[in-house]
Order: C-alpha cells, then sequence, then structure tokens
C-alpha cells in the first residue's frame, strides 16, 4: 500500500509516473479604478495593448501550426480571439480615456462576455476561452509568465483544478504523460482530451491541492488512485505492464471476442460524417451510437427532411457494409436544440427530453424517420433506428411501430431506472436494446451526470448501475434478442470484461477506447467475465467493485 495516496474517478486506463506540473498561475490585477494614464502616454500605452493581444495571438498561433485536427482549430479560435477587432477596439477605446492596459483588457473582456452570454449558446460557451486570452494579455503587459501549460523538459503529469481549452489543446503526451484535476466529471473537457491524446485521467480528486509542484507522483488511470512520491522502482515497473498492455492495444484489430471465442461486437459512438469517417481508423466493427442532435447544436430551425437525409447517409456510407445504430434526436436537457424549444423548465434532466419531445412536436421525430428511410435506401445493411429516454413498453411499442412502418429496425435505448427493470416487456416490444449507461447511472444515483461534487456517484461501477445491466442482459438472453451498452462505461476494458459477463452482446464507445477494450477482452475467457460480473454485483460500493474485478482479470 502506498504511504499517501489520493483518490479521484478513473477516466482513462494506464499508468503515468513522473513529477506533477501545475499550469501557470493566472495573473493577479487589481484596476486601480481610476483612469490615471496621462493623456500625452495614452497612444503608447493603446500600443502596449497591441502588441501584448499580438503576441498572445502569435504564440497561439504558432501551437496551431505544430497540432492537428480539433487542437489546432482550439488554437486558431483562441488566437483569432485575441486579435478580433471588437475586442481590441472595446480594450482600445478604454485606454483612450486614461485606463492602463490591463484594466482595458479586462473591461472589455467583461463587456464581450456579458454580451456572449446573453447571445447563449456556442457563443456563450467561448467565455471561458475569452477570459483566457483576457488572462494571456494581462500576463504579458505585466510581464509575467503566461498562464497555461508550461512546455516540461522530463516528461510529466499534469495537475490543475480544471483545464481550458487553449491549456489542453496541442499537448504533447510524450511531455504530459497524464492529466489529473481537481474538479470535472467523466464527461467533462479534460476527460475528452485525455481520451483524445490517450492518456491515463484522473478527474474530481478533492485533495489535489495539496501536491506541491515537481513531487513525483504514479497515477492510475483504471482504478482512479494518485500515489505521492511511491517507491520508484515499483512504480517504474507497473509503468512498464501499463505499456505492455497498451502495446497488446494497439496491436488488437478486432473483431471483438473473448479468449475462448465469445462475440461481441466493438462499436463507434460517432455525431456526423467526419467523426464516422474518423471511427474507421479505429478497430470498431460499425456504429453502435450515432448521436444525431450533436450535428444540429446551432442550428435555429429544423434541418429539412434532405438535408438530414443526406447527413445520415454519409454516417451509412462511412461504415458501408457494417452494422449502423441512429438515435433519434436526445434533445433538451444538457443537449437543449433550438428548434426542439421547450419551456422553461425547473429540472430539465427529468422534463420533456428525449422521445418524449414527440408527444409535443411529433413532426420532428416524423421527419427525422422520415430522412432516416430515405438515408437508408440501397443501403447494404439495413440501419438500426433507437429512442433515447423509453420508460416503459408502451412508449417502445410506439416507437418501434414508427420504425418499423418505414422497414427499418427498431430499438430503445434503456437510460431510466423503469426501463431496465421493465426490461423483459420493453425487449418483447423491439428488436434490441442498447443501455444508455451515463444516464442510467445519473437517474439510479439522483446524482447530476454534469457535477464535478457528485463525480463519485455518478461512477459506472455503481453496483446499482450494475445490478439493473445485469437485469436487462438476462431479459435480452432470455428473449434472444441483442443488449448493448454504448455509455462510456464501455470504454473501460475492465468493466467492458464486467458487462460482457453480465451478458451485454455489444459495446460502443469513443472509438480511441476500441482497441484497449478489444484487447483486454480477448485475453479474457468468458468464465472469467462472468466471475468478475458476480463480485462486482455483490460488491458494496465502485471501488469495492472495480477492485473484486481486477482481482479476477488482472
Ligand atoms: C447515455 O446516457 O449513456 C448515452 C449513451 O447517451 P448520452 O450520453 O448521449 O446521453
Ligand atoms: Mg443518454
Amino acid at each position: 500500500m502506498p504511504t499517501t495516496a489520493l483518490k479521484g474517478t478513473p477516466v482513462v486506463g494506464g499508468i503515468a509516473y513522473g513529477p506533477a506540473l501545475w499550469p501557470g498561475e493566472r495573473p493577479v490585477y487589481s484596476p486601480s479604478g481610476s483612469a490615471d494614464v496621462p493623456e500625452g502616454e495614452r497612444d503608447a500605452e493603446a500600443n502596449r495593448f497591441t502588441e501584448a493581444a499580438a503576441a498572445v495571438a502569435g504564440r497561439l498561433r504558432e501551437r496551431a501550426s505544430h497540432s492537428s485536427g480539433v487542437a489546432a482549430e482550439v488554437l486558431s479560435a483562441t488566437a483569432g480571439l485575441a486579435e478580433d477587432r471588437g475586442w481590441v477596439g472595446a480594450a482600445k477605446k478604454r485606454i483612450a480615456k486614461g485606463v492602463r492596459a490591463p484594466a482595458a483588457a479586462i473591461a472589455a473582456t467583461e463587456e464581450f462576455a456579458a454580451l456572449f452570454t446573453k447571445l447563449g449558446g456556442l457563443m456563450a460557451e467561448r467565455v471561458t476561452d475569452l477570459n483566457d486570452v483576457r488572462d494571456r494579455v494581462v500576463a504579458e503587459l505585466l510581464g509575467v509568465p503566461e498562464p497555461g501549460v508550461p512546455v516540461p523538459d522530463t516528461p510529466s503529469i499534469l495537475v490543475a483544478d480544471d483545464l481550458a481549452p487553449a491549456d489542453t489543446a496541442g499537448l504533447d503526451p510524450s511531455l504530459v504523460t497524464a492529466l489529473v484535476t481537481r474538479l470535472g466529471g467523466p464527461t467533462s473537457h479534460t476527460a475528452i482530451i485525455a481520451r483524445q491524446l490517450g492518456i491515463p485521467c484522473v478527474v474530481a480528486v478533492s485533495e489535489l491541492a495539496d501536491v506541491a509542484a515537481g513531487t513525483t507522483i504514479l497515477v492510475d488511470g483504471t482504478t482512479g488512485v494518485i500515489e505521492i512520491e511511491p517507491d520508484a522502482e515499483q512504480a517504474r515497473s507497473r509503468v512498464e505492464e501499463s505499456r505492455r498492455i497498451a502495446q497488446a492495444a494497439a496491436a488488437w484489430s478486432g473483431p471483438g471476442r473473448t479468449a475462448d471465442g465469445h462475440s461481441v461486437s466493438i462499436l463507434a459512438n460517432v455525431a456526423d460524417g467526419t467523426s464516422a469517417r474518423a471511427a474507421t481508423d479505429h478497430p470498431v466493427e460499425g456504429v453502435g451510437l450515432f448521436r444525431t442532435e450533436l450535428a444540429f447544436l446551432d442550428r435555429a430551425d429544423e434541418p429539412s427532411v434532405d438535408e438530414q437525409a443526406a447527413l445520415y447517409r454519409e454516417v451509412i456510407d462511412a461504415f458501408d457494409g457494417h452494422k449502423v445504430v441512429i438515435r433519434t434526436l436526445d434533445a433538451g436537457s444538457d443537449k437543449p436544440l433550438k428548434f426542439v424549444s421547450q419551456e422553461h423548465e425547473p429540472n430539465p434532466a427529468m422534463g420533456v427530453r428525449g422521445n418524449r419531445i414527440a408527444s409535443v412536436h411529433p413532426e420532428i421525430r416524423t421527419h427525422q424517420l422520415d430522412a432516416i428511410a430515405r438515408a437508408a435506401e440501397n443501403a447494404s445493411v439495413t440501419p438500426w433506428v433507437m429512442a433515447p429516454m423509453i420508460a416503459g413498453a408502451g412508449e417502445a411499442e410506439e416507437f418501434a411501430a414508427e420504425v418499423r412502418g418505414r422497414g427499418l429496425v427498431a430499438g430503445v435505448m434503456i437510460e431510466i431506472p423503469a426501463a431496465a427493470v421493465l426490461a423483459p416487456a420493453i425487449l418483447s416490444k423491439v428488436d434490441f436494446v442498447s443501455i444508455g449507461t451515463n444516464d442510467l447511472t445519473q437517474y439510479t444515483m439522483a446524482a447530476d451526470r454534469m457535477s464535478a461534487e457528485l463525480a463519485a456517484f455518478t461512477d459506472p461501477w455503481q453496483p446499482a448501475v450494475l445490478n439493473l445491466v445485469a437485469n436487462v442482459a438476462r431479459a435480452g438472453k432470455d428473449l434472444g434478442k441483442p443488449v448493448g451498452v454504448c455509455g462510456e462505461a464501455a470504454a473501460d476494458p475492465l468493466l467492458a470484461c464486467v458487462l460482457v459477463g453480465l451478458g451485454v452482446t455489444s459495446l460502443s464507445s469513443a472509438p480511441v477506447a476500441a482497441a484497449a477494450v478489444g484487447a483486454r477482452l480477448s485475453q479474457t475467457t468468458s468464465d472469467q467475465c462472468r466471475e468478475a460480473a458476480e463480485a462486482a454485483l455483490a460488491a458494496e460500493d465502485p471501488e469495492a467493485a472495480r477492485t473484486a474485478a481486477a482481482a479476477i482479470l488482472l
């Protein structure tokens, strides 16, 4: 046992060992409140501001030029903010009145942040980026180190309260070998970046502030344990072992099956044609969850049937000849769509969301199913179509009739505890189900999946959730119908084995997780999966479930 260890929520598996690296402090500047730049110096102060903003933009662009994909886009967009004419103009207007450049940058940011917040949606999300630009420009003006992640000399573990998009975009995984944050949940920005980089990640480590910069730590992204100053030799051998596991993952190319040959489809979660095409670079056998709502988050009006059909066809074509599971719009709660606007709801996660929208706007679901049917015309494999947020057999039956009437394969998501309890009745109405463990955990534990404080509750290893999954899988086996899992639980190699042991027939998650899941499964027998599942089901809490399963599987 380590002498000192902290515990957080594991997000991306793997082991990393190295010194803790904290991002640079945000600059502290208290404006004097008075406009005290003498008139004759105001032009020079304005130039100082313009040069600082240009220097910050230049550095971000330089980083963008060495990055690719999302990272390059995030860095270029942030650079664009530093040179935004409106923002620069608002600051210079204040400087012309005698306000010092750092105070002018802060005031201009406040003005624009208020505007962005009022506009809502994607614009509101840019407030974090704008504040980040402000801090970088103020630091430049004050001559203090730029906030954000310094480039370390030796491979290090990045520890932070939380990470801004520009902090994490373009990180070099050979120098930043793991991410650990005090805040954030399994679906936070930090978690997404860690998955993309393929480095271990633990979030919601409440006592992280006690870890001083430079302290050597060992991060276990599978258990969520952070060991402080562990035995160096043991730590290195654990890193070596995890590297071997990573190499096995890199060498694994599918198809999904256990060591004794039991087939389990390994599938990808995608959001549009682009992400579906990118997913084909990973060893996945198809799409287990196409989150259609993500393609329309910025749309004010409902896309036409033609436009929708073209988009859905892109995903079908990306996986030509393979299984594609399309989910109807899961609008509402954390994914509001403007054209499916709901009256203000006091508790949107439990409101008119997912398939329930059809009771208010039946035409939106009709148009979408028409579009999916059109996209499926002449496709070599008929797509499967499922509805989110189904609570009972009546809703499942009604949805299935709509889907089958269009010649498609009908299923529903199991993400409300009521649906998991009533799985036999629901499964009797549809051709398949897919368990959304993200929402199933949120609703079973009555804990908001977005809350950092509640991350321990929203751990997918919660035995209560596993017992519900077991109930659904049993019903699937009894009726001979497929039961998939398409929540983040399917991305955790150990938990994936437990899910298979419970009787789950396919696993769908972020495509980057596929190789590690498939490789682990290929080294595990069905008996081991079943034994680990029984041990996890009998555990009292998530940690005990994980430990009990690991003792059998590792
Ligand atoms: C889930 O809830 O597990 C799921 C897959 O759906 P989403 O994450 O899109 O809500
Ligand atoms: Mg869900």
